[in-house]
């Protein structure tokens, strides 16, 4: 039997297949998945193939194989160093939840999350919340943000979780898709998800560092099935991605518009920074890349990008 992983906790899985039945499933032997050293081989999103056995009039399955995925988001362990925690597979679409004021979202925040899910494939749409608060200066700042991501293909839209402006669009993205949330604590993601589906009460608040880090991994991701076929990965306690490690050389392959005119800068090792007949530094004098990306990009080059890892990891 083939099913998705929908929830797991320690060594018991929840596995729903194609049907609907869900079965509890542990894991055959060892997996091993090249490539990543995590704490846990199966996590929500995978789709797996099992066995199911019948001991003592209860039936469970034992899973044993795990589908290629299509892409993956990590987590760095809290204690165990060099260890990650795979918190979600196979997502095909993030929407990263923006807001201009209370709370602010900068764009260097924006662009390191980009970043991230370009390194781990996970296509994201901006959702600008709180439109119904802004005035016309604010409003004016979310059409100048919209156009500067658009305008390097990532969809945008503008929306207000508290009076339902534009649910429908979010809604028409989502559907038959492995949606996630993300974005800043209080840009309103639980309000989203309760106007997307009411009955659905997913613990998106945040817990405490504190209890965090008592344990090695507490977090479970736990994926839900929405009415009109959509689903959805809760990630209780998770805020943004992890930090993803990458040569400094890989940094602008993941900005998609300065990987679109590397071919033409002189050097084939450019890093757009200092080198002579730059594309990209070329591009940016032109006004045709937008200065606050540059921005970001020397921010994640020289590893100055604390206040997302701060963000991530620390407080509440
Ligand atoms: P979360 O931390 O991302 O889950 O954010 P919440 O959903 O808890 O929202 C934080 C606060 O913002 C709450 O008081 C919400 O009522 C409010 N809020 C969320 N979305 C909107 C919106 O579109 N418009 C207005 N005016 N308030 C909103
Ligand atoms: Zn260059």
């Amino acid at each position: 039997m083939t099913g998705i992983v929908y929830k797991s906790t320690g060594s018991w899985y929840t596995v729903k297949t194609e049907l609907g039945a869900s079965y509890q499933c542990r894991m055959k032997g060892k997996f091993r998945i090249k490539g990543i050293k995590s704490t846990n081989p199966i996590a929500v999103g995978d789709v797996v193939d099992f066995e199911l056995e019948t001991n003592n009039d209860e039936t469970t399955g034992v899973i044993h194989h795990i589908k290629d995925r299509k892409n993956y988001i990590v987590r760095k362990s809290v204690n165990l160093s060099k260890q990650t925690h795979v918190i979600a597979a196979n997502v095909d679409v993030v929407f990263l939840l923006v807001t201009i004021d209370n709370p602010p979202t900068f764009t260097s925040f924006i662009d390191r999350f980009l970043v991230t899910a370009e390194a781990y494939s996970v296509p994201t749409v901006l959702l600008f919340n709180k439109i119904d608060t802004y005035d016309e200066d604010t409003l004016n700042e979310v059409r100048y943000l919209a156009h500067v991501y658009r305008k390097i293909g990532y969809e945008c839209i503008g929306i207000s979780a508290a009076t339902g402006k534009n649910i429908d669009k979010v809604k028409s993205l989502m559907k038959d898709k492995v949606c996630m949330f993300a974005g800043h604590s209080g840009v309103g993601k639980s309000t989203l998800v309760n106007a997307i589906e009411p009955t659905l009460d997913l613990k998106t608040k945040e817990i405490s560092m504190q209890h965090m880090q008592g344990q090695h991994t507490t977090t479970f991701a736990e994926m839900f099935d929405l009415e009109f076929g959509a689903k959805i990965i809760d990630t209780p306690g998770i805020k943004g991605f992890g930090v993803v490690d990458m040569d400094k050389e890989e940094v602008g392959d993941y900005f998609p518009e300065f990987f679109e005119l590397k071919q033409h800068c002189k050097f084939n090792n450019c890093i757009h920074v200092d080198e002579p007949k730059c594309a990209v530094k070329e591009a940016l004098e032109n006004d045709e890349i937008a200065y606050s990306r540059y921005r970001s990009y020397l921010q994640i080059l020289e590893g100055e990008d604390e206040s997302y890892r701060t963000d991530n990891y620390s407080k509440e």
